[in-house]
Order: structure tokens, then C-alpha cells, then sequence
């Protein structure tokens, strides 16, 4: 019987009536380790304790906050390879992308300890004389931060990072199929000083422990990336109670491809955006938009180079694309699969579940073409290594097809033309740009965001995550 990680509730380990066996997507015989499961109950200790705790973080020193995020920083960092590895078993990346994302994570942490130090506010003159007006920045209070499973380490740290900088208290409710980072994150936070109470880890399932942090009026911040369909139930929660939300969802990120690009830059792109993280991002590339001068020639040249991704154990040494992250992922990408081939598309290669030397979701990446815009896998986020192409006949069909989504988080533009690339930029409809770049793949001290159905409330990321985690208050004195 192995022994269960806990819960961490108002800064004491605590043990839940029942676990939850974290099981490796590369081998299903791995139970990599037993979690704790919060439920309602210990959801409501957690908001208690946050809400307790607030006013005293809330007056803490810049520097303390300074030093427990570096510090937080400087233990990812130091342990990037061994947390990128538990990344990589629990969720399926391959390793080398689980140490990258770990790498980013300690970046954010120290990104935001040195903005512990920075907040600033404005004085300015009253246009009444004799009054002084003062603007300052001041913290939310109780932020719930709600992620999904597919950047285990990097989404917890964007969100928690800030929250904890600009002076709120957190509950933290991590996805259901990666507590290991989450709580592997939760021990390094707890060693390095964070108050009892301030950072709270309720793992447990959305449907309680989620549904309780909406249903609490206490929170007075949201924070949520998952998927279209809960964060309209955030959404809804939040406009019940009044108040603040961040919602990160989908995207449905086209890259367009023109006849004048420089082929091997479009390949590399588009492999990279659509396949790498098996396609688990929400910034993939998942609709390549092609011009009918070089349809052809970026179709063979995108199977050629498909040919040689080895689909493999996340954690094997040459691994190209990792398992997808469970059962029920997987049945959704051979879904889709299904539905494109059902309306008229032509699978080219992949899309099928194959074995390997353990039991896992192994899915070969899919490349579907003669693809129209209206067809389904065109309009809904499949969430997987599938990338369907639609052929255009010129820039301006490729600029509508690209803005024809309700989605608009990343979209891409592979071209040697600068008029080009310059109206793209311009009139591309998403939150993110990509000049000759995958759409995926992005810096960690920039906001990050999209519009339309993608994202609604403030930037997350970068110096743009004061907008969310502040709230600004103006004082007139008259001395
Ligand atoms: P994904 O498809 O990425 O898993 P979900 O939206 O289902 O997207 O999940 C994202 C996060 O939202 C997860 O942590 C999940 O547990 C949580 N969640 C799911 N249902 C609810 C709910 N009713 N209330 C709050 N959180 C929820």
C-alpha cells in the first residue's frame, strides 16, 4: 500500500477521506503515486484559512514575498530534471518538454519576485487646489486558481506566482490527472516560508471541489484554464457572486502557410505547433491554411518530416511525441478522426492507436487535408497531435479562414513578405501573433491571452498580470 501525498490546508498536511492513484500515460501499470482528494469540506477549511490569512500577507513585507517566490524560483530550477521527469511520467510530454516547462515555472517564480518589489502607484495633481491624489494598487483578497492538466507545472506557476506576489491568499485546485507536480510545487512553496494559510492545495475533483470554490462567496478573485464548457460555468458563478474572473480556454489556432515562405521554416513550424506535446496545447497548431502554389509541395514535405517523429514512452530517450494523457483523450482524438474522415477528409497518415513496449494512449500524430472550413474538425478543439489543412487560393481567402472561429487565441503567418506578415500581424483576430514561429511556444515574461471565445478578463503573464491580481484605489487628501 503506497503511502498518500496530502492536502495542504492552512499550513498543515492533511489526509482526506479518499485518494486518487496518479497512473503513468506511458506505461498504465505505473501508478506513480496516491494523492489525497479534497472534498467539499476541506475546500471550505481551505477558503477559511486563505480568508484568515489574508490580512496578514496582505501587510508582509515586499521583501518577504521577494525572497519565498525566489526562493521557490531557485528550487525549480535546481530540480528541473527530476520534476521534468515526474512531468513527463504523469502527464506525457516528453522529458526534455517536462524540464523546459519545470525551467519556465522557477523563471515566472523569480520573474515575480523581483515584481514583489516594484509595485507602484501614481500621484498626481487634484484639479481642485490644495488636494493631493494618490493611486495604489491594493490586493484582491482570496484568489481561486482552477488549472487543467496539460502544463502541470507551468499554468499553476503563471497563475499562483502573481497571486501570491501582489499580496493575495491562495486556493489552488489542480487538475485531476497531474497532482504530482501540484503537490510537488506545494511542498516547495510550504518549505520556503510561505505563511500557514496563504497557499492551499485542495486536489480533488471539479465537480466538488471546484463547484464548492465557485458556490463560496468568499473568493473574491477566479482565476481558470480549462475548457470552453467550464469556464462558462465559471463565468456564471462569478457574475452570481460579483466577482473577478480570468478565464483561459481554447483556441482552434490556424497557421497560414503562403506560396512565397521559406518551406523548411513552414514545416518546421507547423510540425512543431500542431505534433510537439502531443498536440495538448491550446495554442497548437491545429488548422495549417495553405496557398494552392505550395499546397503540395508543404503537404509532402509535412508527411516526410511526420514519417520520423517516433512515438514513443514520454520518459525514453528519443522520444519525439509522448502518449496522449488518458483513455478518455484518446477516444476523443480517434473520435475526431472519425468525424473528419465521415465529412469528406482525407487522413494521410496517423491517427491511429498503436502499442508499444508498455501499456499506454499511444496516437500517432494525424494529418488530415482537403479539409473545408465548415467541417468539424475545422470549428472544435480536438486537443491532440491532429492538424487538418485547408487549401486557399490566396492571402486574402487565407486571412478569412484564419478569423473564421469562434475562437482567437494564437494564429500563425509563414511568409517571406513583409506587406504580408504586416497585415497579419495587424488584422490576424487573437490575442497572439506569429510571424515565421509555431503558434505554440511562447515567453514567460509577456502577456499571454487571446480574444473571442479564447479568453475573457484581464492578461495573464508578464507585467500584464497586475491588471487581475490588483485592484486599484484612488485617494484625494486634503493635507
Ligand atoms: P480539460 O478538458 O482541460 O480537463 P476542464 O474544463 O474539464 O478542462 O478542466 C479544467 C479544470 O476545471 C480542472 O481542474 C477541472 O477539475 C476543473 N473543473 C471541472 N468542472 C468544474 C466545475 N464544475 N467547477 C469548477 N471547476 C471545474
Amino acid at each position: 500500500m503506497m503511502d498518500r501525498k496530502p492536502l495542504l490546508i492552512n499550513g498543515v498536511w492533511q489526509s482526506a477521506a479518499a485518494g486518487s492513484e496518479n497512473i503513468n500515460p506511458s506505461n498504465t501499470n505505473d501508478v506513480i503515486a496516491v494523492y489525497d482528494r479534497a472534498g467539499v469540506h476541506d475546500t471550505r477549511s481551505a477558503i477559511t484559512a486563505a480568508t484568515e490569512a489574508a490580512p496578514g500577507w496582505t501587510a508582509a513585507s515586499p521583501q518577504l514575498r521577494h525572497d519565498i517566490l525566489d526562493r521557490v524560483g531557485n528550487e525549480l530550477l535546481a530540480r528541473k530534471e527530476e520534476l521534468g521527469a515526474l512531468l513527463a511520467q504523469e502527464e506525457g510530454k516528453t522529458r526534455p518538454e517536462g524540464v523546459a516547462e519545470t525551467a519556465r515555472a522557477g523563471h515566472i517564480f523569480k520573474f515575480f519576485a523581483g515584481e514583489a518589489l516594484r509595485i507602484s502607484g501614481e500621484k498626481l495633481a487634484s484639479v481642485r487646489p490644495g488636494i493631493e491624489v494618490d493611486i495604489t494598487r491594493e490586493p484582491v483578497g482570496v484568489v481561486g486558481i482552477i488549472t487543467p492538466w496539460n502544463f502541470p507545472i507551468a499554468i499553476p506557476a503563471w497563475k499562483i506566482a502573481p497571486a501570491l506576489c501582489f499580496g493575495n491568499t491562495v486556493v489552488f485546485k489542480p487538475a485531476e490527472l497531474v497532482p504530482g507536480c501540484a503537490w510537488e510545487l506545494t511542498d516547495i512553496l510550504q518549505r520556503a516560508g510561505v505563511p500557514a494559510g496563504v497557499f492551499n492545495n485542495v486536489y480533488g475533483p471539479g465537480s466538488e471541489v471546484g463547484q464548492a470554490m465557485l458556490d463560496d462567496p468568499r473568493i473574491n478573485a477566479i482565476t481558470f484554464t480549462g475548457s470552453q464548457a467550464t469556464g462558462a460555468r465559471v463565468a456564471a458563478a462569478c457574475a452570481k457572486h460579483m466577482r473577478r474572473l480570468q478565464l483561459e480556454m481554447g483556441g482552434k489556432n490556424p497557421f497560414v502557410v503562403l506560396d512565397d515562405c521559406d518551406l523548411d521554416v513552414a514545416v518546421d513550424a507547423a510540425v512543431n505547433g500542431a505534433f510537439f506535446s502531443t498536440g495538448q496545447r491550446c495554442t497548437a497548431s491545429s488548422r495549417l491554411i495553405v496557398t494552392e502554389g505550395i499546397h503540395n509541395r508543404f503537404v509532402e514535405a509535412v508527411l516526410e518530416r511526420m514519417r520520423g517523429l517516433n512515438v514513443d514512452n514520454a520518459l525514453a530517450e528519443g522520444t519525439d511525441i509522448g502518449p496522449v494523457v488518458d483513455e478518455a483523450q484518446l477516444q476523443q482524438d480517434m473520435r475526431y478522426i472519425e468525424i473528419a474522415r465521415r465529412e469528406g477528409g482525407n487522413i494521410r497518415q496517423g491517427g491511429e492507436h498503436v502499442s508499444r513496449a508498455t501499456p499506454g494512449f499511444y496516437f500517432t500524430p494525424a494529418l488530415v487535408t482537403d479539409t473545408t472550413p465548415q467541417m468539424t474538425i475545422n470549428r472544435e478543439e480536438i486537443f491532440g497531435p491532429v492538424a487538418s489543412v485547408i487549401r486557399v487560393r490566396d492571402y486574402d481567402e487565407a486571412l478569412s479562414v484564419a478569423n473564421d472561429t469562434e475562437f482567437g487565441l494564437s494564429a500563425g503567418i509563414c511568409t517571406t513578405s513583409l506587406k504580408y506578415a504586416s497585415h497579419f500581424r495587424a488584422n490576424a483576430r487573437a490575442g497572439m501573433v506569429m510571424v515565421n514561429l509555431p503558434t505554440a511556444g511562447v515567453d514567460y515574461h509577456v502577456p499571454f491571452g487571446g480574444t473571442k471565445g479564447s479568453s475573457l478578463g484581464s492578461r495573464e503573464q508578464g507585467r500584464y498580470a497586475v491588471e487581475f491580481f490588483t485592484v486599484v484605489k484612488t485617494a484625494y487628501v486634503r493635507p
